[in-house]
């Protein structure tokens, strides 16, 4: 499939609206059928992942009808930033937020009725208020309005991963202006989040936009975890001299985590800085804002940080600690690449992440109320996700319900599993049978860590106390790591060897459907280890082949980006928006590919419309002519 909807039937004002305004030659095809139903004024439901293109959606309609669209947003910093972009284009928009003035905010209204602003962006409490509803009932009435808008849908939902409960109130503005088109957008996959949006909105007979939720520029890896801060850095590193410059965001579980990983990322020579909520609003707001005008390449954090950070050129996301369940790790990972360029998540995985989680949840449910079991059987999809060793681009969108076809001579191209990073150990069926007898002769009583220590041979008083240093099975496996028999034995379970079992929050180990087959060595079993750090090469730094795949610059070229990069980073800061919304990187390597002399053919790069080309063609030009 193709990813632009070219020769389709866009209607030519809307294709040469974003030409000129976006510098964009077409429309996705999720795009054009969400912006046909805001043109009509129809209620509509747009489920696209990050970076999929959601703010296009409602941004044509406005243009194009020439009538406001309101847009419900949960975030401040976001909406000033998206307003400078669009007015960067030469798009009139403006936000309402407790930052502005009453008299700017009289302004905004009245450029509202003259039809010189195509969008106001506010907070739904906002929206709700009694002043706003009657400026909304006076633009309905003159004709005015053209549709309501609601971004970060899910919030609404109570079973989404934001919910907000002041977005409830939005179903009111339907009574101030009845019979104008609501349009609701979202990333978020799950069906019930889904139909909370059209409940709760009241959507009418909403067309429901689903795209897919694949992220085909993320490449997605799994790496045993040994030396965390080695690992991190040999993956920044890797980037660094493919030649992107991009950010990278590492998530840990614990504040103090961050802080001692940041410290030994500095010892690495990275310019790293941590983040968590128990800094200051001063120094937190110091490390956002650097992260955002790219002076900062490196913020470890805890899962804090990302929510209302909107750069778009993350290439990097690490795990350091597997994360809670595949819905963080979905929404976590998707702060990489929004811009649609190939980036990386990287997962550094220990089997003991999930008894730190378990630990974790054990003492925070008591105070929470929150529902330890629905918590833990997240963790241990998480877990098992790992352990699958398939297609993770396919495991993925799975279990979001949705197929994804994989072709299962070539694979995905953009994963660890498909790019073949791991290695099967030539002893697998050996290994499997002495991990299964060691189960089996222990009782099946155990966990995986009682497990492990039998099969490596400790002495340690617990193995030695049950008489478990007895067993044939005793150091059979000294040579593995616990870390790595800890996989194995995950990739067991997976397999349904095994099977794992709580009870009062102890974990055990027992048999499962194939477990007498595999001890007898009857079945074909495969375990595989991830190869680790070195093994991803520079060449697999991007994203499955969909006609997304970056622009490989090379080492002449990339002098010339950096010199088109400084030149972005003191514009935006003469401007005092984040370099991102000047030009994409995308955008910046094709200048240079493409090497415009001229400002016709500057035009005809993606990303530069006619307003860009006015206010920056002639430096960048100047700046290419540069030898
Ligand atoms: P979302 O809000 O869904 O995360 P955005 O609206 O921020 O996505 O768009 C993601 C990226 O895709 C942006 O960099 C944007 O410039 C680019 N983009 C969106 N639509 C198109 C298009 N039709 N052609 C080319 N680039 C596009
Ligand atoms: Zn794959």
């Amino acid at each position: 499939m193709s990813e632009l909807a070219e020769n389709s039937a866009t209607d030519p004002a809307i294709l040469d609206a974003i030409g000129r305004v976006w510098g964009y030659d077409a429309l996705r095809p999720m795009q054009e059928r969400a912006i046909a139903a805001g043109v009509e004024g129809r209620d509509c439901l747009t489920v696209l992942p990050t970076g999929g293109g959601k703010s296009l959606c409602y941004q044509v309609p406005a243009l194009v009808t020439g009538k406001l669209t309101v847009v419900a947003s949960p975030l401040i910093a976001l909406m000033r930033d998206q307003v400078r972009g669009l007015e960067l284009n030469g798009y009139g928009a403006a936000a309402l937020h407790s930052g502005v003035e009453a008299e700017e905010a009289r302004e905004i209204v009245t450029r509202a009725f003259d039809g010189s602003i195509h969008l106001i962006f506010a907070a739904p409490e906002r929206l709700v208020t009694s002043g706003f509803k009657a400026i909304l009932a006076e633009l309905h009435d003159a004709g005015r309005l053209g549709a309501i808008a609601i971004d970060e849908a899910h919030c609404i939902s109570q079973w989404g991963h934001d919910f907000r409960p002041e977005f409830r109130r939005l179903k009111e503005l339907r009574r101030v202006a009845p019979g104008i088109g609501m349009q609701a957008f979202t990333a978020t996959a799950t069906p019930r989040v889904q139909e909370d949006i059209v409940e709760q909105l009241g959507l009418r007979d909403p067309e429901v936009l689903i795209g897919k939720f694949d992220r085909p520029n993320l490449c997605y890896r799994v790496q045993a975890r040994n030396r965390t801060a080695d690992q991190i850095a040999e993956a920044v590193r890797r980037h660094r001299s493919a030649g992107d410059s991009g950010g990278t965001i590492v998530y840990c579980l614990s504040r103090k985590d961050t802080e001692a990983l940041a410290q030994e990322l500095v010892e690495h020579g990275l310019d790293a800085d941590a983040y968590h909520a128990g800094l200051s609003e001063k120094k937190r707001m110091s490390v956002e804002q650097a992260f955002l005008n790219e002076t900062l390449d490196v913020v470890v954090a805890t899962v804090a940080f990302g929510m209302g950070i909107d750069r778009s050129n993350v290439r990097l996301v690490v795990h350091a600690t597997m994360p809670k369940s595949i819905e963080a790790y979905q929404q976590e990972t998707g702060r990489a690449g929004r811009d649609g360029e190939p980036a990386e998540c990287l997962l550094l995985y220990s089997p003991s992440d999930s008894g730190r989680w378990e630990r974790l949840i054990g003492f925070g449910a008591e105070d929470s109320g929150a529902d330890p079991a629905g918590q833990l059987r997240l963790i241990r999809e998480m877990r098992s996700l790992i352990a699958a060793m398939t297609c993770r681009h396919k495991a993925l969108s799975e279990h979001f319900g949705q197929a994804l076809e994989i072709d299962p001579e070539k694979g995905c191209g953009a994963c660890d599993i498909c790019l073949g990073e791991t290695e099967i150990d030539q002893e697998s069926v050996k290994v499997a049978q002495v991990l299964m007898s060691a189960v089996a002769r222990t009782g099946q009583r155990y966990g995986a860590a009682h497990v492990c220590d039998v099969v490596r041979g400790s002495k340690g008083e617990k193995v030695v106390s049950r008489g478990h240093d007895e067993l044939s099975v005793h150091g059979l496996l000294a040579g593995y790591s616990k870390a790595q028999l800890g996989m194995y034995l995950d990739q067991l379970i997976s397999k349904g060897a095994l099977e794992r079992v709580v009870e009062e929050r102890f974990e055990t180990l027992r048999f499962g459907d194939c477990g007498v087959s595999v001890m007898k060595g009857a079945e074909d079993i495969v375990l595989s280890n991830p190869l680790g750090t070195g093994s991803a090469s520079k060449e697999r730094v991007r994203g499955r082949k969909q006609g997304r795949e970056a622009v490989v610059l090379d080492v002449d070229e990339r002098v010339v980006f950096e010199r088109l990069r400084t030149l972005r980073t003191s514009i935006a800061q003469e401007r005092g928006v984040p370099p991102y919304v000047v030009f994409s990187d995308a955008t910046l390597r094709a200048l240079v590919k493409d090497r415009p002399t001229n400002r016709n053919e500057m035009l005809r790069v993606k990303g530069i419309g006619q307003a860009k080309l006015d206010a920056f063609g002639d430096v960048f030009l100047e700046a290419l002519g540069d030898e």
